[in-house]
């Protein structure tokens, strides 16, 4: 793929007007307050008939499935084929097109449906699919996957303290998790622990849990304050003695292997970050040239000094690059291949450093104007870090593709 199809510039061009009437406007209550992303994310859905239409795919694949004819999730359509290719890359142009002026709308969406639902649909039985997914695709529920904790985060798995009790024919779950990406107001939460039989800590089992607001036990705490990413509420979640039957253990079976269930969630999670960073680039590079344009100073307009051009040269040079990982990753939808964990992370690496370092010298180019916060850039800048960050930081995919490349 070397262009978006006509097709495509159609779609984007809804998706961004229903943007700029309907998110746009709410900025300052979104960035600024406290007002949570939900709603808006619902309308949105409904507004393309996007949830709806996930809905009635998976719940088609989900019959299938119980007729004993494959796995459902969404990507039943997972052979490839120009419809595949078409699928992915309308589920890229929303993201890209959010990610222009709020990352953390994206945020909290993708963690709902393609991590929450991701992972109950590829390792839940068909009862708990059919149970937790259809409701977390509309975003009627919100879903939160918690993995992080105080004391482990890139050592996910190593350091993790959280803890299952077996206890009768049920489990007792203990831990506190950080960090959590709708951890405030989500309706169903994936809990990761390790199943405690009284063995040493690096030998247990890693479980994962489907959990309910609401539970007696399960505190959800308000959103934690941070640098950027506002519009997705972040929180902890703390457990006491929370009890739950074998129904909200995913898979059903204390055999799963939750460690690679996590890779896959770790690989959805870091392949979606170049459209992320395309999205923030792609804004970053339009408003400095407009600024380019108008901005003058000594009598020219700022576009005229050569080491302004150098800037403005480097962005549309990264923002070509990240425009060729979405089309590689169209293309491979197309072939049928998912990217590799070590791809995702190379992919990622690029991806968050490009945004950052291209939203830093947008700030830079909007001189003080790029440090207020009436100017986008400041709060693409503040956004655009947390890419380095989640999902596993720069230094862990740096390791990720250095082991592959020396496995
Ligand atoms: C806004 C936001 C949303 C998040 N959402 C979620 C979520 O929904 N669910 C969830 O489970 N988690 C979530 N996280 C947590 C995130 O995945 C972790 O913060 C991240 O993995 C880093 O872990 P840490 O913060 O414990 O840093 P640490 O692991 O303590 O790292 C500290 C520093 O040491 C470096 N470091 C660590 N190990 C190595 C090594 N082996 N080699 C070189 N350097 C190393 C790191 O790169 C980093 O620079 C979120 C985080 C943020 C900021």
């Amino acid at each position: 793929m070397i262009e978006w199809s006509e097709q495509h510039k159609q779609i984007r061009a809804m998706v961004r007007r229903f943007i700029e009437t309907e998110i746009v406007p709410k900025r300052e209550a979104l960035e600024f307050g406290d007002t949570p992303p939900y709603d808006v994310l619902r309308k949105m859905l409904a507004t393309f008939g996007i949830g709806e239409m996930n809905k009635a795919m998976f719940l088609k694949a989900l019959e299938k499935e119980k007729r004993g004819e494959g796995t459902a999730s969404l990507e039943s359509s997972g052979k490839g084929g120009p419809a595949a290719a078409d699928a992915r890359a309308m589920q890229m142009i929303p993201i890209i097109e959010l990610c222009r002026h709020s990352p953390g709308m994206v945020t909290a969406l993708g963690v709902s449906i393609g991590l929450t639902a991701g992972a109950i649909m590829k390792r839940g039985t068909t009862a708990q699919k059919e149970r937790w997914v259809p409701p977390l695709l509309t975003l009627e529920k919100v879903g939160a996957w918690a993995i992080t904790e105080p004391g482990s985060g890139s050592d996910a798995f190593g350091s993790m303290k959280s803890t299952a009790r077996r206890d009768g024919d049920g489990y007792v779950l203990n831990g506190s998790k950080t960090f959590i990406t709708n951890g405030p107001y989500a309706d169903t939460i994936v809990f990761i622990c390790k199943l405690d039989e009284g063995n040493p800590e690096h030998e247990r089992k890693i479980l994962s849990f489907v959990l309910d607001k609401g539970m007696p036990g399960l505190v959800q705490s308000p959103p934690l304050r941070k640098m950027g990413l506002h519009a997705s509420p972040t929180g902890e979640l703390f457990l006491e003695d929370v009890r739950v039957g074998k129904d909200r253990l995913l898979g059903e079976t204390e055999d799963q292997p939750a460690r690679s269930s996590a890779k896959e969630t770790f690989t959805a999670e870091r392949t979606g970050v170049a459209a992320m960073a395309l999205g923030i680039v792609e804004r970053c590079l339009e408003l400095s040239v407009d600024y380019a344009k108008n901005r003058v100073q000594f009598g020219r307009p700022i576009g005229e000094f050569q080491l302004i051009q150098l800037k403005l040269a480097k962005m549309e040079i990264a923002r070509m690059n990240l425009q060729n990982l979405v089309f590689r990753q169209i293309e491979l939808a197309g072939a049928g291949r998912e990217l590799s964990l070590a791809e995702a992370s190379a992919g990622k690496l690029y991806a968050a450093q490009a945004a950052m370092e291209v939203a830093l010298e947008a700030v830079q180019l909007f001189g003080g104007n790029g440090y207020m916060a009436e100017y986008q850039v400041e709060q693409l800048c503040r956004d655009a870090k947390v890419l380095q960050i989640y999902g596993g930081t720069d230094e862990i995919q740096v390791s990720q593709i250095a082991r592959s490349l020396l496995a």
